[in-house]
């Protein structure tokens, strides 16, 4: 995975405002889970007045009830969201229509002077890991045919053709994670989109109980069948390492192992169906 330094990320911020001078709308992956800390606000203002539709990704590993309040919050805001699950292909349509609707009236102009489909040119950005290949397969289906490089067109670009009405272009941007504070951080290193070398599990698997046990305490109860829930996220770290077996010489709990069993009982959607930030926590931490 990508190391992003300074430097990189006005590399990449340049790369992708030349790219968008030629697309009509941008697809802006976050994940479900964390949607304040996938979000990447400076796109906001690379993407000037250009279209940008929120796809709403893993919606499937989300907590349904956080979905709909995030949806709302940037449907309250005037922004276009899709919710989708892209590993199953679900709200790829959506998508779709979406883009058709926004694309509306540009196209009827067109269509009056003559030029009919022209296809609506799509690009998709993301932080690493939110799903953007995983989209684009879902997108393309069994319909993918490169349609080459084409006059104008950054070097090397390549447009991918989808069905008779959209092209997109076969380069994810790949956006750099906001680094703004600790806790988004962790947030993203919950979800996997920053290394996991640079990670202290045992760390990051404190912050994720904390905040489990205030939004989804009977999850932890559950899955590791605690009796109760301590007040020290240490201690309930060392009660699920004890009910899990984790143990070193001497009988003492092994909590790194503990940790990595916890946050990848999380990434795969074992502890079930999660959001960790939700609308309200925007500006509050
Ligand atoms: P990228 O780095 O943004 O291109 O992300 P990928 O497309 O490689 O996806 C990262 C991981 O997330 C892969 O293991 C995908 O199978 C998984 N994934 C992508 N979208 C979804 C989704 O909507 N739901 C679930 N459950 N997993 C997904």
């Amino acid at each position: 995975m990508i190391q992003w330094y300074p430097g990189h990320m006005a590399k990449t911020k340049k790369i992708i405002a030349e790219n968008l001078k030629h697309i009509d709308i941008a697809l802006h992956i976050i994940d479900a889970r964390i949607p304040k800390s996938s979000y990447n606000p400076l796109l906001e203002r690379i993407l000037g007045s250009k279209p940008q539709i929120i796809v709403f990704n893993k919606a499937d590993l989300a907590d349904s009830s956080a979905n709909k309040k995030w949806i709302m919050y940037y449907n309250d805001k005037g922004i276009n969201i899709v919710e989708t699950n892209a590993k199953n292909r679900q709200g790829i349509d959506d998508i779709f229509k979406t883009a058709r609707d926004l694309m509306r009236n540009r196209r009827e102009k067109l269509m009056r002077v003559g030029y009919v489909n022209v296809p609506i040119r799509l690009m998709i950005l993301g932080i690493p890991n939110v799903g953007k290949s995983t989209l684009i397969n879902a997108m393309v289906g069994s319909t993918k045919a490169k349609v080459g490089n084409k006059p104008g067109i950054t070097k090397g670009k390549q447009w991918i053709r989808i069905g008779d009405e959209f092209e997109y272009m076969d380069t994810p941007g790949i956006l750099w994670p906001k680094f703004e504070d600790e806790m988004t951080g962790y947030m993203l290193a919950l979800v996997g989109s920053i290394n996991d070398d640079l990670l202290d599990f045992e760390e990051l698997s404190l912050k994720f109980i904390e905040r489990i046990v205030q939004r989804y305490p009977e999850v932890l109860l559950e899955k590791y069948k605690l009796d109760r829930l301590s007040d020290d996220n240490y201690t309930n770290l060392v009660n699920i390492g004890k009910k899990r077996g984790c143990l070193i010489k001497g009988g003492e709990v092994d909590t790194l192992k503990a940790a990595k069993i916890v946050i990848d009982d999380f990434r795969s959607g074992r502890l079930g169906n999660i959001t960790l930030e939700l609308p309200e926590d925007i500006g509050h931490e």
